[in-house]
């Protein structure tokens, strides 16, 4: 008796929180599936936003095809990368002309981390990475703490306060553990490095689009993000770098392309950096995946990062609810945080058969991702997720455990 009425009333629940739900309409601005399937990837790779595909063809049909080489100045495409940068910045808590676009995330890591230990007191030999972090910032701070003459450090993030110290050059921290969903604490080990006399580069992949990161507020040094989870810019979609801006002219990039020189077209052998963001830039933009990613931020127009935050903790707070009404109980134990000061925007759990639980949940349409060796992770993405998709998503959850 109780399964049904749970089923009534969260099915119920779900209504109300929809109709309540201020960023209802944003759905429509994308191109999703039929009803029966819930996509809770979009921390992986961002749905299509319906302009796209209209907005890529002009791209290749005119300014490409017809335009060809006058692109470059007439469609603007030489400075994409710093205007899609300052339609970034403000989902950052950056300012316009601290944050450029181009890249992979991996790459704009290392450019970030040997320019944080080249301004960073030469006496000060440890980069301090987090020890869960997504295997590539690890490799990437690897090789470039053996470049730099720099001892690797691996800590803990919750332990990173007590191991910053007079050694650090820089603490390398990923914002919202890609596993777990941990937010970690960016205000206070900002703070702490500071203290220590260390500078701090954030990865944002996971909390860019997803909840207000405030890198001008909180006096980050540098940080980096990708596009193509909460901001949906397309597979492969480029990366951001942002310098603040009082650190911009002692950022001396470890890979200083042509893009990134004063006077590119003035082909000198000599290398002389430009000012502010475009210092960031290396060799040509990948223009296409650029000016897609540009196209798909216009579903940001006139949207509060606040008001995301509010529904992704909606959101992920009433999938914890779903889950602990339909599952049975002990069937799978939650590793994100139940506080929202520690929470991103997904929900994983651990169960033992987490790969085939994963697989019948995709073919029966809730589409999630397992991460090696037995996560389930669920992200939500507050622009195209509604509270339907969740009550679904955890009612099918129960079904397929309780069919195992
Ligand atoms: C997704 C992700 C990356 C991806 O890096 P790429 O260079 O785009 O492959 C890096 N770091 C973190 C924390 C991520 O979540």
């Amino acid at each position: 008796m109780s399964d049904h009425v749970h089923l009534v009333s969260l099915s119920e629940k779900a209504r109300e929180l929809d109709e309540a739900d201020g960023l209802r309409a944003k759905r429509a601005e994308f191109v999703l599936d039929d009803d029966d399937t819930v996509y809770l990837d979009g921390n992986s790779l961002g749905a299509l936003p319906a302009t796209v595909p209209g907005r890529m063809a002009d791209v290749v049909a005119r300014e490409w095809g017809r335009l060809r080489i006058r692109s470059w100045t007439e469609s603007g495409w030489w400075t994409a990368p710093e205007r899609i940068g300052d339609r970034i910045a403000p989902l950052v808590g950056a300012a316009s002309g601290e944050v450029v676009v181009g890249d992979s995330t991996s790459v704009n890591v290392f450019k970030a981390l040997v320019g944080a230990v080249r301004m960073a007191d030469p006496e000060r030999a440890e980069i301090v990475v987090d020890a869960t972090t997504f295997p590539t910032d690890g490799y990437i701070a690897e090789s470039a703490a053996r470049m730099t003459g720099c001892r690797l450090v691996a800590v803990d993030p919750r332990e990173l306060r007590t191991a910053l110290g007079p050694r650090t050059a820089v603490a390398l921290v990923n914002h919202v553990d890609y596993r777990s969903g941990r937010l970690h604490d960016l205000p206070g080990v900002t703070a702490a490095a500071h203290a220590a006399g260390a500078l701090v580069v954030w990865d944002l992949c996971h909390s860019a689009g997803a909840l207000p990161v405030g890198l001008d507020a909180h006096g980050v040094d540098l940080a980096v993000g990708c596009t193509y989870k909460y901001l949906n810019g397309g597979p492969g979609s480029p990366a951001f770098l942002y310098v603040r801006r009082d650190l911009q002219p002692r950022f001396d990039s470890p890979l200083p392309g042509w893009n990134s020189h004063r006077d590119p077209f003035g082909m000198s052998p000599r290398y002389e950096a430009a000012d502010g963001a475009p210092r960031g830039r290396v060799g040509t933009p990948d223009i296409l995946s650029m000016l897609a990613l540009e196209a798909a931020l216009e579903v940001w127009d006139e949207v509060p990062i606040e008001a995301v935050r509010d529904k992704s903790l909606a959101l992920t707070d009433f999938f914890l609810e779903c889950v602990a009404a339909y599952l049975p109980a002990g069937r799978v134990e939650s590793l994100t945080p139940v506080r929202h000061a520690e929470r991103g925007s997904q929900v994983a759990l651990r169960c033992a058969d987490a790969g085939e639980v994963m697989g019948s949940l995709i073919a029966r349409g809730i589409v999630g991702d397992f991460r090696h060796p037995d996560v389930l992770r669920f992200g939500f993405t507050p622009l195209y997720v509604s509270f339907a998709d969740v009550e679904r998503a955890a009612r099918v959850l129960a079904e397929v455990l309780s069919s195992r």
